[in-house]
């Protein structure tokens, strides 16, 4: 980078957020950077996040599957053996390939990609920090911030990666553990608890709240859930806080606390998983040097066309405001060139999509009961399940159901959850319904093709305007 020429657009962070960003800024035709001090682009998404995790939860299933559901299809399997370093290989070839495809990517739009460090010197230059030593500055006439997030500590229990591990541990394990401990049902000890369960070892989950899934999966959903993912062998503790945690001996040691009515417990585990939520990452990005303050929650603040207080540094992803997720990332990251560049942007916050790639599947989008009953909103509820479907039935795969939330009055759609086999595809069309701001009616009266999965997405659309056929 050479410290005269400015940029139109400075972008700190290389991941889903600050990539797309500078990919669609490269496409406006704007001289754009991106600054990224992992070595390699994608940030967490890609490079210890939501790929590497995908690769290890689909072979675990596929995995388990030989294992155990095969004899009922009529096919014999022989000595089946998991090899765990190449296990593991299968991983880091997907998160390879898919990080040189971006830093294509950016080359092919034109964008200087600098492997470095940034930090504000003041409100235009940024000092980079090369990974290959020596520093350099780069000058933006705008700049965004897409520093992403970090796992979120547990107090008093270092993570060391091997024992005590964050996700980034999780996915990385060298041996099979025998036993584990989540901390936290969220979606990432869900997902990692998965894994490991179906690769032998003996999983708890501990959570803190009543329910597994964070708070956007619907109550009853999450129960579901729970009952199947129990039966595939995880154990929950729910109501239940870990207070304190000690890795002095042998076995991680965790004193858990029952938050209603239950007792005090010691529990141990060969390795524990910390999966107590993110937090925003700031860290070294010299946000004094510039005065700009962060919230109670260490999110940098900005307002709706993401400009932080200072006008021409705005901000997007993990580490401002709203779910962390790589496809929010993604749509902040069009939406702020586009705010940048025309004046005008837009994402729909209403209407996006989350997925637990366990298995089945949970994918929701839109409100959930619990959320329309706090807001004393009305609503209809109509459920097809899976055990009706004529696809899930010929896959020997019937688990699960999809549920929609509808406007008792205008028959909007308000919401829909599904937990099944493809979950996670099939929730695209329940966006697009809700972007489109559809009736159940209209879902009803569109044509689905026979026999699919998505058919029973149809069904709980008729039975939430008027009744299923085949249920
Ligand atoms: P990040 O991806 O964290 O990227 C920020 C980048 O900025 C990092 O690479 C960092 O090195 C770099 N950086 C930070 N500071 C500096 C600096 N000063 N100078 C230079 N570079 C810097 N989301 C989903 O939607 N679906 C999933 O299936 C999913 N699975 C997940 C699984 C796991 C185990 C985890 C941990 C997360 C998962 N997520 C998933 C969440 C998803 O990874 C994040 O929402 C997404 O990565 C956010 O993108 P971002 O660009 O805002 O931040
Ligand atoms: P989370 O907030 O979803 O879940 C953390 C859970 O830990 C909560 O249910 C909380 O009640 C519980 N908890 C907190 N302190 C506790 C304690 N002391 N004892 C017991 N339980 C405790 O966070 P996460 O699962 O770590 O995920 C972080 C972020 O990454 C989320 O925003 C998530 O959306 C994102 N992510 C998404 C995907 C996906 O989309 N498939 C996958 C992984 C991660």
């Amino acid at each position: 980078a050479s410290a005269s020429e400015e940029k139109d657009l400075v972008i700190i962070g290389g991941g889903v957020a600050g990539y797309v960003a500078a990919i669609k800024a490269g496409q406006e035709g704007m001289k754009v950077a991106c600054i990224e001090k992992r070595g390699t682009l994608g940030g967490t998404c890609l490079n210890v996040g939501c790929i590497p995790s995908k690769s290890l939860l689909n072979n675990s299933h596929l995995y388990h599957q030989i294992l155990h559901d095969t004899k009922n299809r009529g096919i014999e399997v022989g000595d089946v053996k998991l090899n765990l370093a190449n296990f593991m290989k299968a991983k880091d070839t997907a998160v390879g390939g898919l990080t040189k495809g971006v830093e294509f990517l950016l080359k092919r739009n034109g964008v200087e990609y600098i492997k470095g460090a940034g930090s504000f010197i003041n409100e235009n230059d940024i000092k980079v920090e090369l990974n290959d030593g020596g520093e350099t500055t780069v000058r933006g006439k705008n700049i965004v911030i897409a520093t992403g997030s970090e796992a979120t500590p547990f107090p008093g229990l270092e993570i060391d990666e091997k024992r005590v591990v964050s996700s980034t541990g999780a996915i990385a394990l060298e041996k099979i553990p025998e036993t584990m401990i989540v901390i936290g049902g969220g979606i990432i000890g869900l997902e990692m608890a998965s894994v490991w369960s179906r690769l032998g070892t003996k999983v708890t989950v501990v959570e803190f709240l009543g329910q597994i899934g964070g708070p956007g999966m619907d109550a009853e959903i999450a129960k579901a859930t729970q009952k199947l993912l129990k039966k595939q062998g995880l154990d929950f503790k729910l109501n239940t806080k870990v207070v304190s945690g000690d890795k002095s001996g042998e076995k991680v040691k965790l004193e858990v606390d029952a938050a209603k009515g239950g007792k005090a417990e010691s529990l141990d585990a060969d390795v524990v998983l910390v999966a107590i939520g993110r937090r925003p990452y700031t860290q070294g990005l010299g946000l004094e040097n510039i005065g700009m303050e962060l919230d109670e929650r260490g999110r940098v603040i900005i307002d709706s066309e993401y400009r932080t207080k200072i006008p021409h540094i705005r901000c997007v992803g993990d580490v401002t405001f709203g779910p962390m997720l790589a496809h929010k990332a993604e749509e902040e990251a069009v939406a702020v060139v586009e705010y940048i560049k025309k004046g005008y942007g837009h994402v729909n916050y209403g209407c996006i999509p989350s997925v637990m790639y366990t298995y089945p599947e949970v994918a929701w989008v839109g409100q959930n009961e619990q959320e329309l009953k706090n807001q004393k909103i009305p609503y209809r509820v109509g459920t097809f399940p899976f055990s009706a479907n004529s696809r899930a039935k010929t896959n020997l795969d019937t688990d699960g159901m999809v549920k929609m939330l509808a406007d008792p009055e205008t028959d909007r759609l308000l919401g829909v959850h599904i937990i099944g086999p493809n979950a996670g595809e099939m929730i695209a069309e329940g966006t697009l319904a809700l972007e489109y701001g559809a009736s159940t009616e209209d879902i009803a009266r569109t044509c689905h093709a026979h026999p699919t999965l998505a058919e029973a997405f149809k069904e709980a659309a008729m039975a939430t305007s008027a009744q299923a056929i085949h249920f």
